[in-house]
């Protein structure tokens, strides 16, 4: 094929965006992508942005997290009573004990929430 701009030199790619063939003169190299223009460059390199996003918000060939979120928003929940707990012990025992109480119960919601999460194998 022939260049679309440049009569005479071969082409070496078809432009992402308007699918203009394009020479080595006038290709612009995007890294995943050839264009013609710049202001082609640019809508190749918006699509490929959105492609991108798009692959990370369905979780498309990324490796999902093995514990869902909520479980550890609860586990840091536990993590952070269950220090408060232990520190105030030492301060005024009584409010110890309900913050201790509290870690615990938020590690025991962690812990149904991951339950659950494996048995429906759902990632959320
Ligand atoms: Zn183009
Ligand atoms: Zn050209």
């Amino acid at each position: 094929m022939e260049c679309f701009t440049h009569p005479g030199s071969s082409s070496v790619g078809i432009c992402k965006t308007c699918g203009k063939a394009v020479c080595r003169t006038c290709a612009i190299d995007l890294g995943f992508a050839v264009a013609c223009t710049q202001a082609c460059a640019t809508e190749a390199a918006a699509i490929h942005e959105m492609n991108q996003r798009g692959k990370k918000i369905y979780g498309i060939g990324v490796a999902r997290p093995k514990i869902p979120s909520g479980v550890i928003m609860w586990l840091l929940f536990g993590a952070l009573f269950s220090g408060f707990g232990a520190f105030a012990w030492f301060k005024a025992r009584d409010l110890g004990w309900f913050l201790l109480l509290f870690g615990a119960a938020s590690f025991f919601v962690a812990w149904l929430g991951y339950r659950r999460a494996k048995d429906v194998g759902l990632q959320c």
